[in-house]
């Protein structure tokens, strides 16, 4: 293709070590914190450099949308290698259900009129998995998702789309947005110079207004997706102990048999 422009979205999500809250009236995830690079994003910046450096050049744009001008998840990505970002962040997002996360993703990565668009089939911390269709939706993409390798080929994409049984061919006209799986590539770990460089790189921080979008379609405003209600999960039960009083072979049969496993 001689260039091309690879637009990465990447969420910043709270750190999944640490420990989490939700918000008492929203349910949703207490995301004030230090947020970081959504490990599920770093395949595709991978993979979005690996294509950039394949076309014998290019550019890798970050897109991300989050609370309180967070870049701590997008200063790793950058430092990965990828050369500028646009931040979305703007408290009416406040809210944001995954269709109003998609219309300011859209209207971010329109801006940068990329050849691809590559995100995560899912994110670790809310994982509705549609964001990606969506954005596909809204940009008048086609979109191929579960990709389990990805190549470019003028300008056409070529992708390996996992399925169970196996893996299909699919061909789709650029631009296009493929949503990349855990096997597509093996991330870098950022390098000293990579963190060092990353800390200069061109940031970009939009708010709602500025990307020409009418705030009742956005944040709580615009969202038709609530948490009604959150539920521990189920404890685990405790497993029944056999003690071995020389019927213990029987009881074990008798056991499995009972679950129709033998
Ligand atoms: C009721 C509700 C309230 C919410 N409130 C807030 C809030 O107040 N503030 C806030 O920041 N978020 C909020 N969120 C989360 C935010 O809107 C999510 O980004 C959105 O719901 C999509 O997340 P997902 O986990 O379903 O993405 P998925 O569809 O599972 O993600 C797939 C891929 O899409 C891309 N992607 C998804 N989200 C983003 C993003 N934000 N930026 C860049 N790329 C992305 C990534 O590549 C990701 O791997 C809220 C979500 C809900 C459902």
């Amino acid at each position: 293709m001689g260039y091309m422009n690879v637009v990465v979205c990447v969420k910043q999500i709270p750190d999944p070590a640490a420990p989490s809250s939700l918000e008492p009236g929203t349910h949703t995830l207490n995301r004030s914190g230090k947020l970081i690079l959504d490990d599920s994003d770093s395949y595709g910046v991978e993979m979005a450099l690996q294509l950039a450096d394949a076309a014998g050049g290019g550019e890798v744009t970050l897109v991300s949308m989050a609370p309180n001008n967070e870049t701590s998840g997008l200063r790793t990505a950058l430092a990965m290698g990828a050369a500028k970002a646009i931040l979305i962040s703007d408290d009416t997002l406040k809210g944001s259900d995954a269709l109003g996360t998609a219309k300011v993703l859209a209207a971010a990565i329109r801006r940068a009129a990329p050849d691809l668009v590559l995100t995560a089939t899912e994110s670790t911390d809310g994982y509705t998995g549609t964001t990606p269709v969506q954005v596909a939706e809204l940009l008048g993409f086609p979109s191929v998702t579960f990709a389990k390798s990805v190549a470019v080929e003028g300008s056409t994409v070529k992708v390996q789309r996992q399925t169970e049984a196996g893996y299909d061919e699919v061909e789709c006209p650029l631009p296009a947005v493929v949503t990349v799986t855990a096997g597509v590539v093996e991330p870098r770990y950022p390098s000293f110079k990579g963190i060092m460089a990353a800390k200069s790189k061109p940031v970009d921080t939009l708010t709602v207004a500025d990307l020409g979008i009418d705030p009742g379609q956005v944040g709580a405003a615009g969202a038709r997706q609530e948490i009604t209600d959150v539920a521990d999960a189920e404890a685990r039960a405790a497993g029944e102990i056999v003690v071995d009083e020389g019927d213990g072979a029987e009881r074990i049969v008798g056991f499995l048999e009972g679950l129709k496993l033998i």
